[in-house]
């Protein structure tokens, strides 16, 4: 699962997809939020 979040509203969901729309507002402004993980690393 990849978090995203909705620039339009600032939703933030999960789903499995790349190029989600957003369940809140309907609207496919939604960014891949990058997780904790990947912040951590380093490269
Ligand atoms: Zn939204």
């Amino acid at each position: 699962m990849v978090n995203f979040i909705c620039k339009n509203c600032n939703y933030r969901f999960k789903s499995e997809r790349i190029g989600e729309i957003c369940p809140y507002c309907g609207k496919k402004e939604v960014i891949k939020e990058p997780s904790a993980e990947d912040l951590l690393k380093d490269e």
